[in-house]
């Protein structure tokens, strides 16, 4: 960063990291700015209807609708709330007086920010960096979001930079006592629409002039609501996409729309009851970084899991693909960092995975990391799947003391994320190369005796001191998910001398 970052500094609020320091403490704050392009005409209509039924949405797609009970609407088309729950809403048209459920992603509060290309709203500073360094961006590419660490908004920037690695910069918008709004204080704005109207023309101090808004990806339409168990022949089976210990996955179509991932299990491998009553926790567990279960077909053999359909498959075989092997070190670390937030996530929710492995990430379209199959592990009856046996066992991702006692804690799922950051860092090598494969007992005997696997050639010393603090003996010694995805997140900032050493 340096000198360009610093002479930034005198006239702006840079903001690098969520600083306490640079929060604005104001407790007038708008919720939102009023859409400069909006006319007062369609503000008092808004307002009326706003008291009397619920807030206003504006189509941002057409959506044809799915089900009898759906409204259908066209882009543009207003919309007031009668009823939000999850993420179906009951809503009327204000054009044809009809009223139906509709997906709640697919419109956006009228005459606000949340109507713009550029407003981003809740998004965090780090997914702000991963959505804007995406390929489908250039630098210039900008976006809006609310500030994390005050009631503000902040401004995101791609920008250029050295060797090719375009990094993101960070301005905090900040609010005057008149209402005005401004980066540096030099100049002020009534609202963002034109203060980003003034930097599309000219840079005037900022990093570089406003590009185009940041890409967004287009709204997923919502699973069904209260489609849990659902029928076999909903399900068209397309490709078969892979195959592991306990079945196959296929690319699949569900009611001849959505396409899904449909995982089928072998007959045997679970019962039918245990399945259901983990799947019935699995399910609560909803994260942008795990892959969502939405389905099951557990009345006929062999039982379906219907997830999330993730287009660049797993991470292990992602990373030794002409694309993913190309993948340069900070982007190791984001994919890292990823996992870590969805292990954070899971250990918040006292929930433990099991079988944490590259082959068990997966990678969307726009390379952006999920978990998946977490807790499946428990429900496994196979007499193969057990430490003693070890034919179908993940031997070389469990800690010693699930092995030993069945022990699996969040403090073993943090033993196997040290073997998947070396995973990940050596582009999917297989663990312990030239070691034990299936032998529990030279394996056991190996880890016991203190030995753990050498720093691979191109790992920085902060991750493999990571890798290490993960396969401590004790389980307790190892660190929180929660800890290690702050130190990731903001790894390479923090080691960035020495990334520039050495690549
Ligand atoms: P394993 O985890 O041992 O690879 P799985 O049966 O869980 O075995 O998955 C087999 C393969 O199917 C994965 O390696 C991956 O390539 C693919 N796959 C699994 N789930 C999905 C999904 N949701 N979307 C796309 N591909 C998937
Ligand atoms: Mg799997």
């Amino acid at each position: 960063m340096g000198c360009l970052e610093s002479k930034l500094c005198d006239d702006f609020t840079v903001e690098n990291k969520p600083d306490p320091q640079t929060t604005v403490h104001t407790t007038d704050h708008p919720h939102y700015v009023r859409d400069p392009t909006s006319t007062a005409q369609k503000c008092i209509v808004s307002s009326q209807e706003n008291k009397q039924n619920g807030k206003i949405v504006v189509g941002l797609y057409a959506y044809a609708g799915a089900h009898a009970d759906d409204l259908q609407f066209k882009k543009g088309e207003k919309l007031v709330v009668l009823e939000e729950h999850g993420e179906w809403w009951k809503a009327k048209s204000l054009e044809t007086n009809r009223e139906g459920f509709i997906p709640c992603n697919y419109v956006a509060q009228a005459d606000t920010m949340e109507t713009e290309e550029w407003f981003f709203r809740s998004i965090t500073r780090k997914d702000a960096e991963r959505q804007l360094l995406a390929p489908a961006n250039k630098p210039g590419a900008f976006l809006i979001r609310e500030s994390e660490t005050s009631e503000g908004y902040s401004l995101s920037i791609r920008d250029a930079g050295p060797k090719g690695l375009d990094i993101v910069r960070h301005y905090k918008i900040r609010k005057l006592d008149n209402g005005g709004l401004y980066i540096s204080p030099k100049i002020s704005f009534p609202d963002i629409g034109k203060m980003i109207k003034h930097y599309q023309q000219k840079a005037d101090g900022l990093c570089r002039k406003l590009g185009n808004p940041c890409a967004k990806p287009k709204a997923q339409k919502p699973w069904d609501k209260d489609a849990w168990e659902i029928p076999k022949d909903s399900i068209k089976m397309v490709k078969k996409l892979g195959a592991g210990q306990f079945g196959e996955v296929w690319m699949a179509f569900y009611n001849n729309t959505t396409k899904v991932a449909v995982k089928t299990l072998k007959p045997g491998t679970m019962t039918v009851q245990a399945f259901l009553d983990e799947a019935n926790v699995m399910k609560t567990l909803q994260h942008e970084r795990l892959v969502r279960l939405y389905a099951v077909v557990t009345k006929t053999q062999p039982i379906y899991i219907i997830t999330e359909f993730m287009a660049n498959g797993s991470l292990l075989d992602f990373l030794k693909t002409d694309m993913g092997c190309k993948i340069q070190l900070p982007k190791l670390i984001d994919f890292s960092a990823q996992i870590a937030e969805g292990m954070a996530y899971i250990e918040k929710k006292h929930y433990i995975h099991r079988d944490l492995r590259a082959a068990n990430v997966l990678v969307s379209e726009s390379l952006l990391c999920k978990i998946a199959d977490f807790g499946l592990a428990r429900v496994i009856e196979d007499d193969e799947y057990s430490p003693r046996d070890g034919a179908k066992f993940p031997i070389k991702w469990t800690a010693p003391e699930a092995i030993h006692y069945g022990s699996f804690t969040i403090k073993s799922d943090m033993w196997s994320f040290g073997v998947l950051l070396y995973e990940i860092i050596t582009y999917g090598k297989m663990p312990y190369p030239g070691k034990y494969n299936t032998d529990i007992v030279t394996a056991l005997s190996l880890i016991q005796r203190g030995y753990r696997m050498p720093q691979p050639v191109n790992c920085p010393s902060e991750l493999y001191n990571i890798m290490l603090s993960c396969w401590k003996d004790k389980p307790q010694d190892r660190p929180t998910f929660d800890y290690l995805q702050s130190i990731l997140d903001d790894f390479y900032t923090a080691t960035e001398a020495q990334y520039q050493e050495q690549s």
